[in-house]
């Protein structure tokens, strides 16, 4: 089994185990508030939730399995547990210790949804449907390669720093360096290295960091963070960075505002490693249901993003990992006349220059840029597909229908197996935003 995986299987296990055992029957996509005795400004935020008040007497019952959730609750801020449901039905629901109770869905994701953020729309069924097509096909594979590579380094640096690896490699090359002049070594410098050694091992243990967490923000149907956890978990199996990555539980959550989005996500995102919740992505309407710096890595794909939001969850030295559209991607449909009969949006120009000088101006560090450019050919479906899968003001008439048909019969060329295809241009800008340890 991968090295993540490995390290998640207790929780996947107690996982498994508590939605074979759970009860329970209210909607899980509505919050129960239940009994929040004291002003949630009244309460320390970061709180242990080890014993949640329960109205409904389930506390009365064996304690089902707990876990800890990445996820704060959306109304107090507080930490949350995930506890199993007794029913076979239900997936158990998260809980802050004030009582703040969410259901958890049967196929693993909850609605953090609360306040104005409710109003958020997000994709549609169909939209997802053909981006989970498109995606699919493999079309998009390198820009999520080169996003993986960026998060699969920034994940090398955390779990370095967090073992404290990297201090103890720093010192032993010192000693090495030492020996290795040739200088003598004196009763003296034997005296202070032993007594480093034994400050050393006299240092009262640090409370173990919390594992690395990386959450997509507008995660869609989930392809991007689910090929991201495939690319951590072949990193560390293939012993890229041998010792750091290998055996380091890592977290992954994913966040959109659509439910269907998140449905989609939670069926595919394996539930041992990463959470899936409904909530405004953004952070725009209502702030992200996350702590203060516990973020270590942020993914947004062609999503809309709030960089003083992301900045507030990510932890010092974490980074963002920007994902647009380059100002040629998909330029033949983009035409003039071609897009206004397709119904396809414009890309606003210079979109690079736009997302930078946004994340610089909250005080991140421009880190990495790179232009993933070339082309790729498609059938009608995929075309249909590309279409469909975005925002576009004319979704589905039978025009567009119509015009998408006449673009691939003037432009289709019958390819190596004889199916016609339609080149068109691809292009993304990859982008690294770190949060530096100090302002
Ligand atoms: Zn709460």
């Amino acid at each position: 089994m991968s090295s993540p995986a490995m390290c998640l299987a207790r929780a996947r296990r107690s996982l498994v185990a508590a939605k074979r055992a759970s009860s329970g029957s209210a909607p899980w996509n509505q919050p129960r508030v239940a009994a929040a005795r004291r002003s949630p400004a009244a309460r320390p935020h970061g709180a242990s939730c080890a014993a949640v008040p329960r109205s409904d007497g389930a506390g009365l019952t064996p304690p089902a399995a707990e876990t800890s959730s990445c996820f704060a609750c959306p109304i107090c801020a507080g930490a949350m547990i995930r506890r199993a449901s007794s029913s076979s039905t239900g997936g158990g629901a998260l809980a802050c210790a004030l009582g703040h109770s969410f259901d958890v869905a049967k196929d693993g994701h909850v609605n953090l949804m609360v306040g104005r953020g409710s109003r958020a729309t997000g994709d549609t069924a169909e939209m997802l449907a053909a981006r989970r097509r498109f995606l699919n096909a493999g079309h998009y594979t390198d820009a999520s390669n080169v996003a993986n590579a960026l998060i699969a380094r920034a994940l090398d640096d955390f779990l370095t720093r967090d073992t404290g690896q990297g201090e103890d490699d720093r010192e032993d090359s010192k000693t090495m360096a030492i020996q290795g002049d040739d200088v003598a070594i004196t009763p003296r410098r034997r005296r202070i290295a032993a007594n480093k050694r034994r400050s050393r091992a006299a240092r009262p243990a640090p409370a173990a960091p919390p594992p690395p967490l990386v959450v997509d923000f507008g995660c869609g149907e989930g392809w991007w963070l689910s090929r991201a956890i495939d690319a951590a978990t072949e990193a560390a199996d293939a012993g890229i960075a041998p010792g750091k990555m290998k055996n380091k539980k890592i977290v992954f959550a994913a966040l959109d505002a659509s439910p269907a989005a998140a449905r989609l996500a939670a069926r595919i995102l394996p539930p041992d490693v990463a959470e899936v919740a409904v909530a405004d992505a953004t952070g725009a309407a209502t702030p992200l249901p996350l702590a203060d710096a516990s973020v270590s890595v942020a993914l947004s794909v062609f999503a809309p993003r709030r960089p003083s939001e992301l900045w507030r969850v990510l932890r010092p030295s974490g980074v963002v990992v920007v994902v647009s559209p380059g100002d040629d991607h998909l330029a033949e449909l983009r035409e003039r006349g071609t897009r206004e009969a397709l119904g396809v949006l414009d890309v606003a120009g210079n979109k690079r220059g736009a997302v930078a000088e946004a994340f610089v101006s909250v005080g991140f560090v421009a880190e990495a840029e790179e232009r993933v450019a070339g082309s790729t050919a498609l059938s009608l479906a995929n075309l249909r597909d590309v279409v469909g899968m975005g925002p576009s003001a004319f979704h589905g008439t039978e025009e567009s229908a119509a015009a998408l048909e006449a673009f691939f019969e003037a432009r289709a060329i019958a390819g190596e197996y004889g199916e016609r295809r339609v080149r068109v241009t691809k292009s993304f800008v990859v982008q690294c935003f770190r949060k530096p340890l100090e302002r």
